[in-house]
């Protein structure tokens, strides 16, 4: 994609010889798709230390961070407790290959926040967490086929990297080569919040769905929240038709409430996943749900899974000492920011006459350029994307980090204090009427 280049005045010399330095050696530059910038344009900007809402880049400039690392840094960067748990953790020791207390307590914690979460086990990204909890299913159920909605991103689990097709259970075709088709063969993608969708689908196939699996409240198509009932129809579908019905909550889990989306809808899944915010900004992440169904792992059952640093001891201190700082007065305080940051952002869109939408499911929120709700992946890609890209830039050229894509949540932090709120105020003017002006790409 060709570069784009913005007429604002700043420069990232350390970060573009970063850049170049690492395309070199590492595929695109990065180790995470999105980082590339290559949905905004510009060059990345190359982090070199975070404190509270704030990140440093290469070139020694600070930004209000809206990332938070896609998610887990819910305290804000460099927590002094959390700091110190980990470093403690790593004088102990950093990786022992034998079950350790560090797990079990996390495991607990865990179990003590999430009802329909049973037993769980621990791994290292919410991947992991997916596919082994599909594998789990299949496994369980003795079916085959998963169910996925377009535009939910579960980790780049062979299976489910798979585009939505047209009309009603559509065998998906792989959405990347390297893909088999007989890897994405067994999976049926839905539109989103379509039930009648998946009641067709389970009539279409009887007896052969294992799971049906859905992000708890999307944010990896910009924040869709599930339509009223949505969620319930979905685990009553799967009850009526002996699936099971997998929540992911990699993105929502412990973010969006103390028991994350479950804690808000109260929707009771067979199966959940999570990461993120449970690994303190270390790779932790879980899946966990009914004992009966967990029950099937190796080495209690026959579903093999496993992991040569699951469960390591310094990630299960980080998130540990992450999910014990979490009580209620924490969530009050990230949904408190959260609010005034929708707000400032509405306001300063309307003052200049930009169509959008903010979405929001509890504290995650995403703005939509386009005056329609957005129900689904076909809605969010009706959006002026190029709006976001100006609005984007001019913010970063102002001191404050957004996700560099339309389709992705920002997250807040309880370390988003007054100062930081009143950077992005003073920033989003301009950045409105960066949008107001933004003319397509190819448009004169
Ligand atoms: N599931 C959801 C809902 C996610 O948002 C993500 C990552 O963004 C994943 C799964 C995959 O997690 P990871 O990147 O840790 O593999």
């Amino acid at each position: 994609m060709a570069r784009v280049s913005y007429p604002y005045p700043y420069e990232a010399k350390v970060s573009q010889t970063l850049f170049d330095r690492a395309s070199l050696v590492t595929p695109g530059g990065v180790n995470s798709p999105v980082r590339a910038f290559r949905a905004v344009g510009g060059t990345p900007r190359f982090m070199v230390s975070g404190t509270g809402p704030y990140l440093t880049d290469a070139d020694g400039r600070e930004y209000v961070d809206l990332v938070c690392s896609w998610g887990p840094m819910i305290l804000g960067h460099a927590h002094p407790a959390v700091v110190e748990a980990i470093q403690a953790a790593v004088a102990r020791g950093t990786s022992f290959g034998t079950p350790g207390e560090g797990e079990v307590a996390l495991a607990e914690e865990i179990v003590a926040r999430i009802e329909p979460v049973e037993q769980v086990r621990l791994v290292s990204s919410g991947t992991e967490a997916t596919m082994s909890a599909i594998r789990l299913a299949r496994g369980f159920t003795g079916r085959s086929k998963v169910v996925k909605f377009a535009g939910c991103y579960h980790g780049h689990v062979d299976a489910l990297l798979a585009a939505a097709g047209s009309g009603l259970a559509t065998f998906a075709l792989p959405d990347t080569p390297g893909v088999t088709g007989a890897q994405a063969g067994d999976t049926i993608v839905l539109p989103y919040n379509d039930l009648d969708a998946v009641r067709a689908a389970f009539a279409a196939h009887p007896g052969e769905i294992a799971c049906v699996i859905t992000e708890a409240a999307p944010g990896n198509m910009g924040v869709v929240t599930p339509a009223e009932g949505f969620n319930q129809g979905l685990a009553d579908v799967c009850r009526e038709n002996g699936a099971l019905y997998i929540s992911d909550e990699v993105m929502t889990g412990f973010r969006t409430s103390r028991a994350g989306w479950y804690g808000v809808d109260g929707v009771k899944p067979d199966l959940m996943t999570f990461g993120k915010v449970m690994g303190g900004g270390f790779p932790a992440a879980a899946f966990g749900g009914r004992a009966d169904v967990m029950g099937h792992l190796a080495p209690a059952g026959p579903v093999y899974q496993a992991g040569t640093l699951s469960g390591n001891p310094v990630a299960t201190a980080a998130g540990l000492a992450q999910l014990r700082l979490l009580d209620q007065a924490a969530y009050e305080t990230v949904d408190a920011v959260s609010a005034q940051i929708q707000g400032l952002v509405t306001d300063a869109l309307a003052k200049e006459g930009v169509a959008h939408r903010l979405q929001t499911a509890s504290n995650m929120f995403s703005v939509f350029f386009t005056d329609k709700p957005v129900r689904n992946y076909e809605d969010a890609k009706t959006q002026d994307a190029f709006r976001f890209n100006a609005f984007f830039h001019s913010m970063l050229s102002q001191g404050v980090y957004l996700p560099p894509s339309a389709f992705e949540s920002w997250f807040v932090s309880t370390a988003h204090d007054e100062q930081a709120v009143e950077r992005i105020a003073a920033a989003l003017p301009a950045a409105a009427r960066a949008a107001a002006q933004a003319l397509p790409e190819g448009a004169a």
